[in-house]
């Protein structure tokens, strides 16, 4: 499946780095073959260490969704480096940054800027921690919140991948991991049962809004608005943890979707436009616990970096309806190619489509998927077999079955028609 070029990196690679790769999804193991090196991208398109060019669904993981080096982010990066790579001082930029985000998500009164959505979570649970003087907290089933410990537990993506036990991860003390409580996604009763016994005890729910880490899998009705309802009434706050849907699903991500204000936002991947960049927010009174306004300690050197702010601004002013109607259409478009193709197959019941917005997944496995234990029902197997078919066809997919594919705005039908056409094949066979 792989080329020679990058098989032979990979095998460098391995000599250095834990699995060859510098993030776990990357190395390929749950769908096998080494992975493909990446030497360059433009638009809708890498080019491998070979030089072979794939359609890429991936996009980063989230934050390309205009395609890669777009040469008005570019031409925004090589200007500010020019000024300078790091100051480590408070820049006009970073103001700049934090009232675009605030013009786009209202819920977010005040900001702080980290490197990494990992950063982004971890510090919204300790603020919220903080806030409210209360330790547990809730998650859900097949939610990825970045690598913290206290998140580590039924966590999705890499980890659901890896099929890891209770903490998920070796070196995550119980301790650590004993005030995080896990409940399944979209079930607004045990939440409601949950609040009514632990209310008092709780500091705050998180949750990805429409998961992309077991999968897509949508809130049913009324699920997050019970979940912000809930936190209200007993004092916790409500964490929507917006990584990867935030800009995605609409420029004000899915509580511009759905209408919903959660008290805290988690905003990375696409507002960084591709260089490290993530945000944590939500009411005035909850971010003045941190420091120096208050006692919860959060800090980065190179927070609010100006090169990675400036990337964020330039994809900001490009998110414009326009933009997401032609995403809308090509994600339509490629859903229904995959169902055509599903039902030519005659893998009906055994192959779902999930797609919200430009999140989509193909499930080996019968549907409707409403929280993990549906999506872990999916037959890997035949997953990996499907992605090997697609990359032989020039189609770069996710290579886990619990990760969403992403469309872009540089995504053309005739990308998409290949991306079909590949899928057909590959489920024919
Ligand atoms: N939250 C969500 C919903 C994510 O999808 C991710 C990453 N895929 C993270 C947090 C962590 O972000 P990062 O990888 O930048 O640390």
């Amino acid at each position: 499946m792989s080329d020679a070029v990058s098989s032979a990196l990979f095998r460098r690679a391995q000599e250095l780095l834990p699995g060859g790769v510098n993030s776990p999804v990357r190395a390929f193991r749950a769908v096998g073959g080494d992975p493909i090196f990446i030497k360059e991208a433009s638009g809708a398109y890498l080019t491998g260490a070979d030089g072979r060019k794939y359609v890429d669904f991936i996009g980063s993981w989230g934050p390309m969704i205009l395609g890669h080096a777009h040469p008005a982010v570019v031409k925004a990066v090589q200007d500010a480096a020019i000024r300078g790579l790091s100051y480590g001082a408070p820049t006009e930029l970073e103001v700049t940054f934090a009232e675009a985000i605030r013009a786009i998500y209202p819920g977010i009164e005040k900001l702080r800027c980290t490197s990494s959505g990992t950063e982004a979570t971890m510090s919204a649970i300790r603020a919220a921690r903080g806030f409210t003087k209360r330790s547990a907290i809730v998650k859900f089933e097949g939610c990825y919140h970045g690598h913290a410990d206290c998140l580590l537990v039924k966590a999705g993506s890499g980890l659901a991948t890896f099929g890891v036990g209770a903490p998920d991860s070796a070196g995550v003390p119980e301790g650590a991991a004993k005030d995080t409580i896990v409940l399944a996604f979209n079930d607004t009763a045990g939440l409601t049962e949950l609040f009514a016994k632990r209310g008092h005890e709780i500091a705050a729910v998180i949750v990805e809004p429409v998961v992309g880490n077991m999968g897509c899998v949508a809130p049913e009705p009324g699920y997050l608005q019970a979940i912000i309802d809930l936190c209200k009434a007993s004092g916790a706050v409500s964490i929507f943890d917006e990584v990867m849907t935030g800009c995605r699903l609409a420029k004000g991500g899915a509580q511009q979707l759905y209408g919903l204000q959660a008290d805290m936002t988690c905003l990375g991947k696409i507002v960084g436009g591709g260089m490290p960049l993530a945000v944590y927010g939500g009411k005035r009174e909850i971010m003045d616990v941190v420091a120096p306004m208050g006692s919860v300690y959060q800090a980065g050197t190179l927070s609010g970096n100006p090169i990675a702010v400036s990337a964020g601004l330039a994809t900001l002013e490009l998110l414009l309806p326009a933009l997401y109607a032609k995403i809308e259409a090509s994600s339509a478009r490629l859903e229904k190619g995959l169902n055509e193709a599903i039902a030519a197959a005659k893998l009906e019941g055994q192959a779902t489509v999930q797609r919200v917005g430009s999140m989509i997944t193909l499930f080996f496995a019968p549907g409707p998927i409403k929280s993990w234990n549906d999506a872990n029902r999916a037959d890997r197997k035949r997953f990996g077999t499907f992605h090997g078919s697609m990359l032989e066809s020039g189609i770069y997919w996710p290579p886990a079955q619990f990760e969403a594919a992403f469309v872009s705005g540089a995504h053309e039908d005739a990308d998409i028609d290949a991306a079909i056409a590949a899928a057909a094949k590959a489920l024919a066979a």
